[in-house]
Formats: C-alpha cells, structure tokens, sequence
C-alpha cells in the first residue's frame, strides 16, 4: 500500500480542528484555562472527563475509556475505522455528526466516503467507474506520481489520454462491507470483474494502473505496475485482470500509422509516446504478442514493425520469434537495438534527450526481413556494409549469440548524431521539427544494395544470400 506522505498527515493533523469534531457530534464544551472540558462520547460519561488542548488539537480522556491523541485518532474512534480510512475521511471533509451516543463505537461497516462505483452499473460501466476513481486518485496521490515522473513518464497529457491511474486502498474503503447486502452484491461483482480479490482486497492495490481499450472505448483489459520496488518476496509486481489478455493498448496508433513501434511492455511504449513517437504499441510482456494484435495489425493495414523488445536473452529470443511469426504474416520486420541489457524505458532515462536517443534508435533498427505467406518473392536488401558483417544479416529464429552485433550502442549518447538531412518516417511523431534535424544513420526503412532472396512456407524459409542458402524449419 503506498505510503501516506508525512507532509500530507501533518497537514491533515492542522487542518481539521478536535474542537470543531467535538462540536459536531453535539458535545458541549466549557472553557478550562487553557483546555476545554467536555462528556467524552467514547464512553459512558456522567462528568466531563473529555480535556481537548486547542493551542495543540490534542484531546484526551481523563475518564473510564481513556483514549486520546490527533484529529486522527478521533476519527478512528468516532467512526471505527482504521488509520488509513480516517485518513481518507480528513481529506474528503466528509464527518458524521451523529450525536454522542455514550454507547461504545462499533466498527463501522458502512463507509464514510462516497461509494466510487453505481452499484446498479452493469460490468463494462463498472469497471469504467472503476478506472475512472484510480484516474482521480492518481492525480492526487504524490507517491504514484513520482513513480511515473521517476520512469520519465511525468506528462499529464499521457496521464489523462490513457486514463492513467492508482489503486490505494481508497476504492475498498468507499464500498459497504460484505456483511451489509449492498455491499455483498457490489462486491461479488467486483471481484467477477478482477478489481477485487476473493479476500476482498483491491486486486491492483499499489500500483499505478494502464486501462486498454477498445475501439468503441470499451475496458478489456487493464495493467497494473506496483509503485514499491520492494515488495516482499513473491509480490508480482506486474498485474492484470483474470483471463486471458484481451485488446491493443494504444489501438488508434494501428488506426494511424502503418508503421507501428511494439514494445514488450506498456511503460517502455509510453516512453516512446512521451518522446513524440505516437504510433506506439506494447504487448502483454515478452511474451505477451497475442492473437489480438496480430488481428489487429492486419485489420489495420499495419506495414512495418518496429519491435522494441529488451535488448536482452529473453527479449531478443522473443523478439526473433515474433519476427518470424509477423514475417510469416507478410509484416516487414525491424529490430530496434537498445544497448545491451537496456529497454526502451532505461535508455530514454540515461538519454539527455530521450527524444533524439529513442529516434537515432529506431533510424538504426535492424531490418530483419518482409514476407507475404506462401510465396516466393524479392525481398528488400540490406546495404552493402550492415550486410558485409556477419551478425548484421539476422534470419529469424537463430541462436541469440548471433542477435549482439559487434558495434553496438553502449550508451545512449553514443547514438545520439545530429545531422542536416531530414527524414519523417514517423508522422505520428509529435516534436516532428526536433526529430527531422536527425541523421537517418544506416536508415534501416531504405537499404537497397544486397540482394537476398527468401522463400517462405508455412513450415521453413528459405534464405539465399551472396549463394548461400539458409533453411529455418519449424520457425
Ligand atoms: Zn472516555
């Protein structure tokens, strides 16, 4: 569960007056020096043993019950409730002022707090209020922006397009307890959707959440990534709804663009994004390309792909069989090669402009090949020197020693090469006037000297270069 800044409990601490709470439950209370005296509602008081210190807003009780302490702790008592949800009540404002029953304070099952979802909604309404409440708590919670702002992600454009938000706690305590019917049924509901956990937690508690959707602007499915690094031994640290994955995240970059960027991962397409590369997309993890994308790139005329995958074992091993399979689908393929064991999302960081780093990196993908299913065709060539280097020309599915070229970007800075030329490959790309003064080094989208020949079958290709021939079965 995030953390509740100091500052914020400080602050709440000053904010809200005892005195003013006291009153508003009705209790009467007489000047005593520097104190006021009154009944404590918190047990059965016959003479004022309630002490509240204004000068500070401390109380106390001098009588059976004892208790004392902040605003806070007032809060907890009067509505029995945790720290944390008297927390979330001082910053709503919303305070019972029921009148002091004398009697001993129940644990409240009926939040205090506007409940964050109709209950009456059907499922994909629900879970769209559902997205929404994270939306708001998002923009309010300090920790979940820090985290995006500490991935580079700090743009409030990118927040309100994707609807980016944060669980915290705050949707479960707006929800009746299960114990109450209302609560019961909104609650098995919930958790059918994959919001809540049949413990009744907050299946997303912690973590800063992606909702994907579909054309018609419907949720089919949503990314959570936990704000904390450390988490105790086994948290996932990345979460979704149950089931299967379902939808492209970003789906109008398909509408768009017949070049796509794909990366493994939705913080790392967000990077692109953020840098002026629109026509982004990601998959569900590195192995997470799923029919739904594939579907939707062909729905969508998608051309090229640009897979930006970790430059990593897992990541180029994904990212070989994934351009055979899109190769196989007819897609030309490209390779965006990251300094070794970078992703999209560390590079930009270590970049001083992500904006030129992420676009000399995709200037200088590697092409890896073009097909159309079962036939026979002339392919685009490499140039003459990317194909003189042996590591250079990378058939699919090869063994993953192959995929490190020798000259590889070991920093960010080292790809960063301004020049005069100007090239516009990307017309989603939205700082277009920065990117154009780029050198389009090695420009992977127009490499025409070397001439390769690949057949391709639904159960091998055939390659030939300079009269070699290379057979990958089984890909
Ligand atoms: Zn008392």
């Amino acid at each position: 569960m995030p953390r509740i800044p100091t500052e914020e409990i400080e602050r709440l601490k000053q904010e809200m007056s005892v005195q003013q709470l006291a009153e508003a439950r009705g209790i009467k209370l007489n000047p005593h020096g520097k104190d006021l005296l009154g009944l404590c509602p918190f047990h059965e008081d016959h003479e004022p043993s309630l002490v509240i210190t204004p000068s500070k807003n401390l109380w106390n009780c001098l009588g059976a019950c004892g208790s004392g302490g902040t605003v806070i702790d007032w809060v907890m008592k009067a509505e029995g409730v945790s720290f944390r949800h008297a927390v979330e009540i001082l910053r709503e404002g919303t305070i019972s002022n029921t009148q002091p029953t004398g009697k001993r304070i129940k644990i409240a099952t009926v939040p205090k707090l506007p409940p964050p979802v109709d209950f009456k909604a059907e499922e994909q309404e629900l879970l769209k209020q559902a997205v929404e409440y994270y939306h708001q708590t998002l923009k309010q919670s300090p920790e979940a922006l820090s985290y995006l702002e500490k991935r580079g992600l700090k743009n409030s454009e990118m927040i309100d397009h994707f609807k980016i938000g944060c669980a915290n706690r705050t949707f479960g305590f707006r929800l009746p307890d299960k114990n109450r019917q209302a609560g019961a049924a909104i609650r098995e509901k919930l958790t059918k959707l994959g919001i809540l956990r049949n413990t009744g937690h907050e299946h997303f508690n912690g973590s800063v959440v992606f909702p994907i959707f579909d054309e018609h602007g419907q949720i089919t499915e949503i990314y959570g990534r936990k704000i904390r690094d450390d988490l105790r031994e086994g948290t996932a640290y990345h979460l979704y709804l149950p089931g299967p994955h379902k939808g492209v995240f970003n789906l109008e970059a398909l509408k768009a663009s017949k070049e796509i960027i794909l990366c493994e991962a939705i913080i790392d397409a967000l990077t692109f994004w953020c840098a002026g590369f629109r026509n982004v997309t990601a998959a569900y993890g590195v192995n997470g390309f799923t029919p739904d994308h594939l579907a939707a790139f062909k729905q969508y005329g998608v051309e090229k792909v640009f897979i930006a995958y970790d430059r990593d074992t897992a990541g180029n091993k994904a990212a070989d069989e994934l351009a055979s399979q899109l190769i196989g689908e007819g897609f030309e393929c490209f390779r965006v090669l990251f300094p070794s064991e970078m992703d999209a999302n560390e590079y930009a960081l270590k970049a001083k402009s992500p904006e030129k780093s992420l676009d000399v990196a995709i200037r200088n993908a590697r092409w890896i090949g073009k097909g159309k299913p079962n036939t026979v065709q002339q392919l685009k060539t490499l140039e003459p020197k990317a194909a003189t280097k042996k590591e250079s020309f990378q058939p699919p599915a090869v063994d993953n020693q192959q995929n490190k070229p020798a000259e590889e970007p070991q920093n960010p800075e080292m790809l960063s090469q301004p020049s005069k030329e100007e090239v516009n490959i990307f017309p989603l790309a939205a700082k277009e006037e920065n990117l154009e003064k780029l050198e389009p080094v090695q420009a992977a989208a127009a490499p025409q000297r070397v001439e390769i020949l690949t057949e391709i079958k639904p159960e091998e290709i055939i390659i030939k270069l300079d009269g070699r021939r290379c057979e990958f079965a089984g890909y």
